[in-house]
């Protein structure tokens, strides 16, 4: 399921997944960040360890890559390709957690 628009808001530091089944997704970058399923990320996480992100973070550019998009962040981490599967799941489960305002 590919979503039908995608929005990066740098004031709210969401990011804005709308779904062909009318549902939307809202996810912060610094979540976004913390949930990077890149190799070495999945590593961290698989040894039960959270990788340190500060809630500052910025998604700062989105590569489309087909299948899901690849996020680079302000942290200068850039490894993780998020397929849409994922997001989609990451926006529906109760991990998620929007940035103070
Ligand atoms: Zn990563």
């Amino acid at each position: 399921m590919n979503p039908l628009a995608v929005g990066n808001s740098q004031s709210e530091r969401t990011l804005r997944l709308s779904w062909p089944d009318g549902s939307e997704s809202l996810l912060s970058h610094a979540e976004l960040r913390r949930q990077c399923p890149c190799s070495q990320c999945r590593a961290f996480s698989l040894r039960g360890l959270t990788p340190l992100v500060d809630d500052r973070v910025r998604l700062i550019e989105l590569n489309p890559q087909g299948y899901g998009v690849q996020l680079v962040f302000s942290d200068g981490h850039q490894r993780g390709i998020y397929p849409w599967e994922y997001l989609a799941k990451l926006g529906s489960s109760p991990l998620r957690i929007l940035a103070e305002t």
